[in-house]
């Protein structure tokens, strides 16, 4: 093929993967992995690799349907996930909470403090605690996500 081809391909992708976000995702303001506020999009396919695709084919356009969507999410997942490939966004979900869990396993298991043991320690330490109990929460409900929110599944 002529050179530049592959450029056609890539803006084929947005274009397609740009139309979908539209549709679905207009109006969500948190991180489809672990339900923080959004901070950027994502490609579900990393693009990377998406624009190697021959998306001509229908077979491969219709596999790849929410694999090439773009999500909202947060920077962080957005870092976990790198380049691996996703066909789906359940799928890439469930590995980025994996590898947070795995990443954050002692911030997981730390002891909670109760109110009286909290009394009894200074001041400095006691911000420290809360800080880090609160730390904690987010971690766990991005672990849970979608299941420790209210918010009604979106996919
Ligand atoms: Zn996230």
């Amino acid at each position: 093929m002529a050179k530049g081809s592959g450029n056609y391909t890539r803006l084929k992708n947005i274009r397609i993967a740009g139309g979908h976000y539209e549709k679905k995702f207009r109006w969500v303001n948190f991180c489809v992995y672990c339900g923080q506020p959004k901070e950027c999009l994502d490609h579900v396919f990393p693009l990377s690799l998406a624009s190697g695709l021959d998306l001509s084919r229908p077979s491969v356009k219709q596999e790849l349907f929410q694999g090439l969507n773009i999500v909202p999410s947060c920077s962080s997942c957005n870092r976990i996930a790198s380049d691996y490939a996703f066909i789906n966004i359940r799928l890439k979900r469930q590995f980025i909470q994996e590898r947070i869990r795995k990443r954050y396993l002692k911030k997981l298991r730390a002891v909670e403090w109760t109110q009286e043991e909290l009394s009894e320690i200074g001041y400095n330490l006691k911000s420290q605690i809360k800080k880090l109990n609160h730390n904690r929460i987010i971690l766990e409900n991005r672990v849970m996500w979608p299941a420790s929110s209210k918010t009604k599944r979106i996919y």
